[in-house]
């Protein structure tokens, strides 16, 4: 396998990533409109989870990328611009937390066309990366190209980043990889009574024991460790534990890059990796 390489002979990057899906997860699905207890477990994540989030990132020195849904910075503006006046990456997640594939692909632009608009209003500039939300449909890495995204990150087929083949030809669409086993919502997400992902929920340890032990592959191969997490589940007091766990977890070990997103795409297309 051919090795890849890293900004300054580090080992392995990592990049820590927040969806702050807040209300805009479940306003999405109409009947939610009316169910108060549900919309609340949305706002949890900017009221309390993203202060939280932010503190943690300054105590370990770390830049992060959070994926942020258009509705939630009109809504929320306030920990928007916080979330950007300290130094980390915003990037898009739709504007109602859209699932793509319900969307055509006019649809689709006119979503990105308007998260953008709103980025542009809230925080005074354009966003370089996206996370559309839910499925794909076969147009939507095209509809990312076009409108002049950077990169996407949603996508689950490699632990590297790589440059996407659109028609057959090789882009300078960069795609950054997650994983369902590095994502918070398997673990954790849970919604009695409303039909919403019912799930159990697992101990932080569970999740504590995946992300540590897939951090030592990641490292061992020099690969892209991408950990997906969402202010209303991670944001949590003692979830907030686990993610410094997890950090600290990582810088036992030489040579790690933390990047964001955005520096990670720079990164792959400058050093003219495929
Ligand atoms: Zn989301």
């Amino acid at each position: 396998m051919t090795e890849v390489r890293w900004p300054n002979g580090a080992r392995c990057a990592v990049a820590i990533t927040f969806d702050v899906d807040a209300e805009a997860l479940y306003l999405f699905h109409r009947e939610n409109e009316t169910r108060p207890k549900t919309l609340s477990m949305g706002t949890y994540g900017p009221l309390r989870g993203v202060p939280r989030i932010l503190d943690l990132l300054d105590r370990q020195g770390i830049r992060a990328t959070f994926f942020i849904p258009g509705w939630t910075m009109d809504n929320w503006p306030e920990q928007t611009r916080e979330i950007a006046r300290r130094g980390h990456e915003i990037a898009a997640h739709a504007y109602l937390h859209e699932q793509f594939n319900t969307l055509s692909p006019d649809e689709q632009r006119a979503v990105h066309r308007r998260s953008q608009e709103t980025a542009e209003r809230i925080i005074g500039r354009r966003m370089v990366g996206v996370r559309p939300p839910g499925e794909y449909t076969p147009e939507t890495l095209g509809i990312v190209h076009e409108m002049g995204f950077l990169y996407d990150a949603n996508l689950r087929g490699d632990d590297r980043p790589y440059r996407v083949k659109i028609d057959g030809q090789t882009t300078d669409l960069i795609e950054i990889p997650g994983h369902w086993e590095l994502d918070d919502a398997p673990y954790f997400l849970f919604a009695a009574g409303t039909g919403y992902a019912p799930l159990r929920i697992q101990s932080p340890m569970a999740a504590y024991e995946a992300w540590t032990r897939e951090f030592d592959g990641y490292y061992r191969e020099g690969l892209c460790y991408v950990l997906m997490t969402h202010p209303q589940i991670i944001g949590k007091p003692g979830r907030a534990i686990l993610l410094e766990q997890v950090i600290e977890h990582i810088k036992q070990h030489d040579d790690v890059w933390f990047a964001t997103c955005e520096e990670i795409a720079r990164w792959w297309l400058e050093s003219g990796q495929p």
